[in-house]
């Protein structure tokens, strides 16, 4: 397996799916290093990514399958799998079972988990941890441009004479990105603006922090739109050509001033005033925009508006513009091309649009296939707790702890008929498991995943699979097999379900839609990376999504969409007088079932703490690194006081990693309401109304 030189692999954290060179050292552990050929980090990366060959190992890893806490074989294991859905589907219907994925899949994982439970058990009941992520852009996009098609490329970033970056804290979350933007800002002026309620590390290093009032982007960026019609900097040539809704986004925005977006965003009118001449004044122009953006109960709705200053413009499908959504996990992107989501098909097709499921169905030879989207996350583990949902199979994810109202899910996992769990390590929800499977992890797996700019990369095995583990698309294949469909889930490599999986997006591709990998399916498996589709090249311009002026809908025109600030800037009252914001820190991932090995990492942050404003702590008696309760309605966490002026009076921010396997003082996901944006079923994760207090040790 150590093969003659480094193995070419990919980072499995972030979005921006860095390439790794890994030399293995024969006894199960491996160095890093930045792949200084791949054209997502030209050999940077991150601390968590130089720290990857810390974080191996078989600590805590599952070894073999185990039934109620009995260790069993495979063949009982998918026997007992392929039984209890088999007897849910015929007792209560395909609408009776559920699949909850990840978007740390493989995109052949994510393939085969579709296909089997869209296409032959006949129900859309499969929605992923991306849901989380990155879904109010699917949204947003589907809305703006027919299709969920990510415009940007990181080269862009480069390009741009400005970046906004809105609701995301890149140098910690997507650091290598930032480290990209900071070295092009040396070479030439790039100005950055940072648009986030905290004075993040990246609001820190930009030349302008607009500290918006939580959850009133939507706000700022209609009165960006207002701006932008008042000053005659409408592209009234692109619009008449390209775009839809004009006049009907601009009359929703007529409300919004300059004094009215400062009055609804708390920002100085000179501030505002400054970012939106810069914005009006400057060509090319990037708006990057992650979770402080998806993660609302309007996501959608503020993509939308984002996505709205840039059609007006015409500022979109040219280099070193357009809107920009840059996705959380390594494969968010890939589950969206094969269809992860509860509402898509495969090859970014839509489940509810009757020729995209005859497409997919015939190309599928499928005995069955659902009309209507089914469940997403939250209402999934709400199908769970009130026994609709009889049997669930969380593959690679642990929703235990990292879905909102976390004490709610844990209950509806317990509640649910028959759960079986796929991971590779130990985890809260593998613990309330009917039936463990031992998984294979990073450094096991051998398949493809697709970064934020929509390049695909490999990611390659360099360790033997601990004990008897097997990887995910292995497991679900051999389930199906048990349930009946063995000819069509007969695949002896990832190599072939990547090819079937380039093969439909040609069939897609030639009836109208976006996404095209058929191209990639030319090369032999170990030459497809790391490319930019549509097609197998070098991401030039040629290859630009919009460079024709082009878009989805069947008129060929983009729409603008009428949108209107529609949550409360204020959810707060006298019981729960904050705001909590949940995010990522620097050196962990997700609940820190991989990255919290290594004590490097660890360094940094060395413990779950909750940033108070200094004026707050003291009113309520808080000094520094007291421990303190945070409380909402659903349920409360303790935790180390960070008394700090980044997090503005009023609000509190913790970090999102620590769960009960850590600490045994509450996971802050169990404090976060279930609020969900109505259109792409996302939760808000960045504003619950909570109360505060010093913590008593009675
Ligand atoms: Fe991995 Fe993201 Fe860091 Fe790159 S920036 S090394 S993909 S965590």
């Amino acid at each position: 397996m150590s093969g003659a030189g480094p193995i070419r692999t990919t980072c499995p954290y972030c979005g921006v799916g860095c390439g790794v060179l890994v030399t293995p050292d024969g006894k199960g552990g491996a160095t890093v290093a930045g792949d200084t050929a791949h054209p997502a980090n030209y050999g940077r990366l991150c601390s968590k990514g130089l720290a990857l060959g810390e974080t191996l190992g078989l600590h805590d890893r599952i070894l073999a399958p185990r039934f109620h806490n009995r260790e069993t074989d495979w063949d009982e294991a998918l026997d007992t799998v392929a039984e209890k859905f088999s007897t849910a589907i015929r007792d209560h219907g395909p609408d009776s079972v559920a699949f909850y994925v990840s978007g740390q899949f493989l995109t052949e994982d994510y393939y085969v988990a579709n296909k089997l439970m869209k296409g032959y058990i006949g129900s859309a009941n499969i929605d992923t941890n991306s849901r989380l992520c990155m879904a109010s852009s699917v949204a947003g996009h589907k809305r703006a441009f027919g299709a969920d098609t990510v415009p940007g490329t990181y080269e862009d970033l480069e390009e741009a004479d400005v970046i906004v970056l809105v609701g995301s804290n890149l140098a910690w979350c997507h650091p290598v990105l930032f480290q990209r933007i900071l070295a092009a800002r040396q070479q030439r002026p790039i100005t950055l603006v940072t648009v986030d309620p905290r004075r993040t590390a990246t609001a820190e290093s930009s030349d302008m922090h607009l500290a918006i009032a939580p959850g009133t982007d939507t706000s700022l960026f209609n009165g960006l739109l207002h701006r932008i019609a008042a000053e005659g900097a409408v592209n009234g040539d692109f619009v008449t050509r390209h775009v839809e809704g004009l006049s009907e986004a601009v009359a929703a925005a007529c409300d919004m001033p300059l004094e009215a977006v400062a009055s609804v965003t708390g920002v100085d009118t000179n501030l505002l005033d400054e970012f939106f001449s810069l914005w009006t004044g400057t060509e090319k122009v990037v708006t990057v925009y992650s979770q402080g953006v998806n993660q609302a109960s309007d996501g959608t709705d503020k993509v939308s508006a984002i996505i709205n200053c840039h059609l007006a413009t015409g500022r979109i499908g040219r280099p070193g513009m357009g809107p920009f959504s840059v996705t959380g996990q390594p494969n968010a992107m890939g589950g969206r091309e094969v269809g992860g989501l509860s509402n898509m098909l495969a090859a970014h097709l839509d489940i509810e649009n009757s020729n995209h499921r005859a497409l997919v169905r015939g190309f599928w030879n499928a005995p069955a296939m659902p009309e209507k989207s089914g469940l997403k996350a939250v209402d999934m583990f709400d199908a769970c707790a009130t026994g609709q949902i009889k049997a669930l199979w969380i593959m690679c994810t642990n929703p235990a702890v990292s879905l909102p109202r976390a004490n709610h899910v844990r209950d509806a996992i317990e509640a649910c008929d028959f759960v079986v769990v796929s991971d590779i390590t130990e985890t809260d929800t593998t613990r309330i498991a009917d039936l463990v499977l031992p998984a294979t992890g990073w450094g096991e797996k051998d398949g493809t995943v697709t970064n934020s700019e929509r390049r695909i990369s490999r990611q390659r095995p360099f360790l033997p699979a601990p004990g008897v583990a097997r990887h995910d698309w292995q497991a679900i294949c051999g389930v199906a097999r048990r349930m009946g469909f063995g000819d069509a889930f007969d695949y002896q490599n990832p190599a072939e379900i990547f090819a079937e999986h380039a093969a439909l997006s040609g069939l897609a591709a030639r009836a109208g839609r976006d996404f095209d990998v058929s191209g990639f399916a030319s090369q032999t498996y170990d030459d497809i990376e790391p490319q930019l589709w549509p097609s197998p090249g070098t991401g030039t311009a040629d290859e630009r999504f919009f460079a024709d002026g082009g878009f989805y809908h069947p008129d060929g025109m983009a729409r603008m969409v009428a949108v209107h600030p529609r949550t409360s800037p204020n959810i707060t009252g006298p019981e729960y007088p904050f705001i909590l914001n949940t995010g990522r820190i620097r050196d962990q991932w997700h609940t820190m079932t991989r990255t919290a090995r290594s004590a490097r990492l660890s360094r940094h942050l060395a413990e779950p703490f909750v940033e108070i404003h200094p004026d707050d702590a003291h009113a309520n008696g808080i000094a520094p690194a007291d421990l303190v309760e945070v409380a909402s309605q659903h349920g409360g966490i303790v935790a180390r006081a960070l008394v700090t002026d980044r997090t503005p009076r009023g609000t509190l921010f913790a970090p999102m990693h620590w769960t009960a396997h850590w600490t045994a003082l509450g996971r802050v996901d169990a404090v976060m309401a279930a609020v969900t944006d109505p259109t792409s079923g996302q939760p808000e994760l960045k504003r619950t109304a909570v109360c505060l207090r010093k913590a008593t040790m009675d």
